[in-house]
């Protein structure tokens, strides 16, 4: 089986949509194929324009290629005071106040649903997200099969578990909210899960990444190229 490994890029939503889109089209163009987009659905706040403007460009981007999966509902943590990683991405502590992290079995479910009907007004219903990944990957105990039972993909920190059941180990190398002494050590550690054969490594990457990481992050995506891996989506697994 060839090695492969996912492009997921994190927190694409109606207010970053204008600035981020030329980010991913020149990513697709190094990777030479389009990847997965976490889309974080709620418009509530936003004006009208940006939410028809924001629709447009999912429309596009899905027609493009790009899969679509949902982010959350609100990624609340992450606008109220940032995301909060400390140490090596996947195997540190966070303590990100995460939508799920923690929830009770019916709040967990509550604010799923909320998810998917914020998604659905954006995309229509006929349209399922591919995958769902909980803001930070913080979760609580019900939420992988409130997931599944949807028919969804589930990631976490260190794992996939496809609809249909099957689990991958998959480390991820992120670099949101990293201290600055941290970042070397975390593309390191992105290059190594890249390198060895093993697993299906992903790369998280943030609006915030760019431009300022670009050229390490564009660094990183050769480096999974150079070493025979090739990109899948979600739906792939
Ligand atoms: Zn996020």
């Amino acid at each position: 089986m060839a090695r492969k490994f996912l492009l997921c890029f994190h927190d694409f939503n109606v207010w970053n949509y204008q600035k981020t889109v030329p980010v991913l089209e020149e990513l697709k163009d190094l990777l030479g194929a389009p990847f997965n987009i976490l889309v974080i659905p709620d418009t509530e706040k936003a004006p009208t324009d940006a939410i028809e403007g924001f629709k447009k460009e999912l429309f596009k981007l899905k027609e493009e290629g790009f899969e679509l999966a949902l982010h959350g509902y609100k990624h609340k943590a992450e606008f109220s005071q940032g995301r909060n990683y400390m140490g090596l991405v996947s195997m540190n502590l966070t303590h990100g106040e995460a939508e799920f992290a923690g929830l009770s079995e019916y709040e967990s479910s509550r604010l799923l649903h909320a998810g998917l009907s914020a998604w659905a007004s954006l995309l229509g219903k006929d349209t399922k997200p591919a995958a769902f990944i909980p803001p930070t990957w913080y979760s609580n105990k019900f939420l992988p099969s409130q997931v599944h039972a949807e028919k969804m993909l589930y990631e976490d920190r260190y794992s996939l578990v496809s609809a249909g059941g099957k689990r991958y180990v998959s480390p991820v190398a992120s670099f949101a909210g990293i201290p600055g002494f941290l970042l070397r050590p975390a593309f390191k550690f992105g290059e190594i899960i890249l390198k060895v054969p093993v697993g299906l490594p992903r790369i998280a990457l943030h609006p915030v990444d760019f431009p300022q990481r670009q050229t390490e992050v564009h660094n990183l995506i050769r480096t999974a190229l150079g070493n025979g891996r090739k990109p899948v989506l979600y739906s792939d697994l």
